[in-house]
């Protein structure tokens, strides 16, 4: 038998430490995408691997309602991390089953049905978290998908706050869209929608599936322009590579959200993973070092490429090269002659979010790879 979803890349990764990756041949890689934003510590942190180790050797798994000490310390540290008014969280496996829950818990709460969501929006790829997904490609083959989703322009204020009515369930939105290409949303449109969804009596949804956990230079990216969801959603980095998906929630979404749950819910080993992972972004300040090195990496990558590209965004370790011809010879060149790993946003953008423990001279290696392929 073999696989068929995803189309192997010939090189096998046979070894992780830090911000490396080591192929069967021993060479090494710069993992500058951080194998999609799901190594903020690097791989193989020893934090992880040893709470994991202790977890593994005494309990694996139970099933969810049997109350666990690593898992209550996990809800404990998340609460101590979660932003001001958010204080009940579900936990699951991967970003999209978060997303899928924000979308059930927002209907149940607000006994609404409509979705809005972004134009180059993407959420994953379950029924419901697909159907707020933009691309159509992602969707055609599985049409119909849920009814009543509603798309507006990312950062349109007007059209954003005339889609919110009183039938809204949910918007759910990236506070810096990642698959769509690096954009980062103005502070005023996340207001707006913040203020309309309040006034509405629906649920807003903030997707930080790949803006959380320090990447942005700030724990949670809606920390940086002062808005508070109702629903946040964390995954990718959350395990720093094991599966886990949260669904963060204010207690009026946790007090009706109808009925819902999952096998592997808050198991010990993932919890075990997720609790080491916050506590060593939080305890060793990985945010603020994440704001240092993104600002230097912009810098420096704006110095090199100047209007070689079309543009240069993001935010902390969060960074989209928007280059003038397609992105994925590129990815392959510095692939395969610069040993640096990085991902695509689209056809056009070379998106980059590094494990959070990179330095200066990491930095200034995919900068000069870039600077020899961009001409
Ligand atoms: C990757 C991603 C998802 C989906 O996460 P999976 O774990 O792949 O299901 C959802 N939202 C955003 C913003 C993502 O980047």
């Amino acid at each position: 038998m073999s696989g068929f979803v995803y189309s192997e890349k010939p090189i096998e990764i046979v070894e992780g430490d830090g911000p490396y990756l080591y192929d069967d041949n021993g060479d090494e890689y710069l993992d500058m995408g951080a194998s999609y934003a799901c190594v903020p510590l690097g791989h193989g942190h020893d934090s992880v691997t040893d709470a994991i180790t202790t977890q593994l050797s005494d309990l694996t798994y139970v099933q969810g309602s049997y109350p666990v000490a690593v898992r209550s310390q996990l809800y404990e540290t998340l609460g101590n991390v979660a932003p001001g008014g958010i204080e009940k969280v579900w936990l699951c496996n991967s970003g999209t089953e978060a997303n899928e829950a924000a979308l059930k818990f927002a209907r149940a709460a607000t006994g609404n049905t409509k979705i809005i969501a972004t134009v180059r929006g993407f959420h994953g790829r379950t029924m419901g978290a697909l159907s707020t997904t933009w691309k159509d490609k992602y969707k055609d083959p599985y049409e119909p998908l849920l009814e009543n989703v509603e798309f507006v322009q990312y950062g349109d204020v007007d059209a954003i706050t005339t889609a919110i009515d009183g039938n809204t369930a949910a918007v759910i939105v990236e506070p810096v869209q990642g698959e769509g290409g690096i954009n980062p949303a103005s502070p005023n449109f996340m207001k707006a929608i913040r203020e309309a969804t309040t006034e509405a009596g629906a649920a807003l949804i903030l997707d930080e599936v790949q803006t959380g956990l320090g990447r942005t230079g700030k724990l949670w990216a809606c920390e940086r322009i002062d808005v508070v969801p109702d629903i946040l959603t964390s995954a990718k980095g959350l395990g720093n590579g094991l599966p886990i998906g949260a669904t963060l929630c204010r207690d009026w979404i946790a007090e009706e959200y109808g009925d819902h749950a999952s096998t592997f819910s808050g198991n010990p080993l993932i919890s075990a993973a997720a609790e080491a992972t916050i506590s060593t972004i939080t305890d060793e300040d990985l945010p603020i070092h994440a704001a240092e090195i993104g600002t230097y990496l912009q810098k420096q990558l704006e110095a090199e490429l100047g209007d070689r590209v079309r543009d240069i965004r993001g935010e902390g370790l969060m960074v989209g090269i928007e280059v003038k011809r397609g992105a994925n010879r590129i990815l392959q060149e510095l692939a395969m002659n610069h040993r640096v790993l990085a991902l695509p946003a689209g056809r056009t953008v070379v998106r980059l979010l590094p494990p959070l423990i990179i330095d200066k001279n990491h930095a200034d290696h995919v900068v000069d790879a870039l600077g020899k392929i961009i001409d």
